[in-house]
């Protein structure tokens, strides 16, 4: 098409349109982090429109998605003052803390039985911002500053593309809001500033804060910036509570964290719970829960001290990412013989302890991260696990340091090593993903197996530590779990440091061990898939431990298949431990020893009142919770902690939360009270 020829009318109806397309993947990739095209395809539209644009200039609008960037660099700061005053957040630390915050608000704030609900949504870890819109679009946008006066940023915030230059709704809107680098954005910016000779950022925090005050917005452009709005100033024009005002939020396609939830005090900690569990799958950084109370009329009869509102805390979760520098790459060799590459660091506190061991998990990760011995890592505590590596801070190896490569035989053994892909009778790509090393009786796996045994969940042997462990491996003494059981006085004083009294007592603990249940000797075996819960399942079919050594294989495959909830997977993993002759052998060892007290089997009633009903408990009741389960189990019925698809009852207490009840009535679960569910069990109904 000749350029020149465009007609204007057919100019202004593809500008249009590409405004909108434009927008709207701006929306989905910023705002639902879920772009339906490919950078590249975004770039074409973003050039076809700029082109167009300068062929007919009359079409630009300040709210264009080419003016994101447009303008010159600010040459000074320039001050505004919140309308209203931008408060910190109370902070609290434990339950207790949280408990005394609702009584300070329950006994000197609100009125006898003007009972509040709560929102609990996540701490974004980030730089604070307020952002006014009137008139349906971005008009100012200002840094916290002493929460009197901000800096403006306005044309700064005009250049992240999740925030819409144009909403629906046209009054005067004021928000606040934190900005963030998502994890995944952070580390392909230090990967950049790395390669431009610059500073890594330590965390998205100042990253995000760094880039808000910048004077050129062009350079702001080119950080992975984000806004997530948490907050509505004069939110009770828009719905008559938080909650709600953020899912208006959402729904104006404004960027929100779309992850809280609403409830009765009851429900508080356990969604800050549920936060803590998720946030590693954020794609924020999080580093708190707030509570807030849920109506603005309550907000305002509280009101705030001079630095926080009365009417909202922060739940501070301990932090759990650091920074630190990697002094060596040792490699592990667990029970299952699986090698796994370690970095030895230099002590850093996380989750308030002093850690200087991080997994790597394997070579395959360690090239993708591409760390060396001299870097600054990012390592983080995910939960109970042991901490990981997750990205490198600054690659400060010394200059020609050759990569890493994983060893070729086991460390502990000498034995080549195998590679899960080969195993499998698979050709090898070139991806390695886990080595292993394929001697039994490796004494790095024989260590691994017996602290395994040993540890709490399983057989809990208190007294058998990592050191003396791999004395016993050395010297022979120990060679499989049933070995622990043949230990006397007279062997374990041998040992290197080892007194009487000191063997007494290991000799004790162990002798202690043998009145463990089958389910946790079962546990311990590491029966690939076979974890605490599903150990208990197939100990409560086999009973004791000489039944479950008399099945035949096939009995095995039905007694186990027939195990609620146990896959092929499972079911295989089990009959191949029980037919492998090692294996065999050192369970016949264990029941020889009289290792394993026959399980006590709950008896479920498959008859009785409430057979096939299903029951979700929830709330303060008269009763101990445990007490209940039992109860309604002891008439047939299951009991489950949440309410699901097939929940028929949903036994509410004093202080049911709100989710709980919405859930009952969207699956359409009956929901009744503590008499009623003892009529019920009574039979009486
Ligand atoms: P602090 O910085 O510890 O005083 O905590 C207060 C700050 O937490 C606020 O200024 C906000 O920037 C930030 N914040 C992050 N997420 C939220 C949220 N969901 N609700 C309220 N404030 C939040
Ligand atoms: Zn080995």
């Amino acid at each position: 098409m000749d350029q020149t020829l465009e007609a204007p009318a057919r100019a202004q109806l593809r500008h249009d349109e590409l405004v909108k397309e434009i927008r709207a993947h701006d929306y989905r990739y910023y705002v639902l982090d879920d772009p339906s095209i490919t950078d590249a395809e975004y770039d074409a539209l973003m050039v076809e429109l700029r082109g167009l644009e300068e062929r007919h200039p009359e079409l630009v609008t300040p709210d264009s998605p080419t003016q994101r960037v447009g303008g010159e660099a600010r040459a000074l700061v320039t001050k505004v003052q919140h309308e209203v005053r931008m408060y910190s957040l109370d902070n609290a630390y434990s339950a207790v803390e949280m408990a005394e915050w609702n009584r300070r608000m329950v006994t000197s704030g609100l009125r006898d039985g003007d009972v509040p609900s709560f929102t609990v949504e996540p701490k974004l870890d980030g730089a604070s911002i307020e952002v006014v819109y009137d008139g349906g679009r971005l008009v100012l946008a200002s840094t916290r500053g002493d929460g009197v006066f901000g800096e403006e940023i306005t044309a700064n915030v005009r250049t992240i593309r999740g925030v819409p230059a144009r909403i629906p709704f046209t009054d005067k809107l004021t928000l606040r809001g934190e900005v963030v680098i998502y994890r995944k954005d952070l580390a392909a910016l230090n990967t950049e500033r790395i390669g431009a000779g610059l500073e890594p950022f330590a965390n998205p925090r100042n990253a995000a804060a760094g880039a808000l005050r910048l004077l050129d917005h062009r350079e702001v452009a080119k950080r992975p910036l984000r806004v997530v709005f948490y907050q509505v100033v004069e939110g009770a024009k828009v719905a008559p509570t938080h909650g709600e005002t953020l899912d208006w939020l959402a729904a104006q396609g404004l960027p929100t964290h779309r992850r809280h939830e609403v409830l009765l005090w009851v429900g508080v900690m356990d969604a800050i719970a549920r936060i803590d569990r998720s946030r590693g799958d954020y794609p924020f950084e999080t580093d708190g829960a707030v509570v807030k109370v849920d109506a603005y009329r309550q907000q305002d009869v509280l009101g705030a001290t001079s630095k926080f509102p009365k009417w909202a805390i922060a739940y501070k979760f301990p932090a759990e990412r650091a920074v630190t520098r990697v002094n060596e790459i040792v490699v592990q060799v667990g029970r299952t013989g699986a090698l796994t590459p370690v970095a030895i660091m230099d002590g850093v506190e996380l989750g308030g302890t002093i850690v200087s061991r991080a997994s790597l998990h394997n070579g395959d990760q360690i090239r993708e991260l591409d760390v060396n011995v001299g870097d600054r890592v990012v390592i983080q505590k995910a939960g109970e696990i042991i901490p990981q590596v997750v990205a490198v801070a600054e690659r400060s190896r010394p200059p020609g340091s050759a990569p890493f490569e994983m060893p070729s035989a086991c460390p502990a053994c000498g034995t080549p090593v195998v590679s899960r892909l080969r195993e499998a009778g698979k050709p090898e790509l070139g991806a390695e993903a886990t080595v292993r090393c394929p001697n039994r009786e490796c004494p790095a796996q024989v260590m691994g197996r017996i602290l395994y045994f040993a540890s709490r969940p399983a057989m809990a042997i208190d007294k058998l530590g990592e050191s003396l462990v791999l004395q016993l491996t050395r010297t022979g003494l120990v060679k499989d779990v049933a070995d622990l059981y043949d230990l006397d006085e007279a062997k374990l004083t041998g040992l290197e440091r080892m007194g009487k009294k000191s063997a007494e007592n290991v000799r004790a603990a162990i002798e202690g061990s043998r009145e463990r249940t089958l389910d946790r000797l079962i546990g311990g075996l590491g029966i690939p898939g076979i974890g605490q819960v599903a150990g208990r399942q197939l100990a409560e079919v086999a009973e004791t431990l000489p039944n479950l050594l008399s099945w035949s294989e096939a009995e095995a495959r039905e007694k186990v298949g027939s195990i609620h909830g146990f896959g092929a997977k499972m079911v295989d993993a089990v009959v191949a431990f029980l037919n492998d002759p090692e294996e065999r052998r050192v369970l016949e060892k264990l029941r020889d020893r009289g290792v394993g007290r026959p399980q006590p089997i709950h008896v479920v009633a498959a008859s009785g009142p409430l057979a096939g009903k299903s029951f979700c408990v929830t709330g303060v009741l008269t009763r101990k919770r445990e007490e209940v389960h039992a109860l309604l189990r002891s008439a047939g019925a299951t009991v489950h902690d949440s309410v699901k698809k097939d929940t028929t009852y949903l036994v509410a207490g004093d202080k049911t939360g709100k989710t709980k009840l919405d859930q009952a009535r969207k699956f359409g679960a009956k929901i009744v009270s503590e008499e009623e569910m003892d009529a019920l069990v009574a039979g009486a109904v």
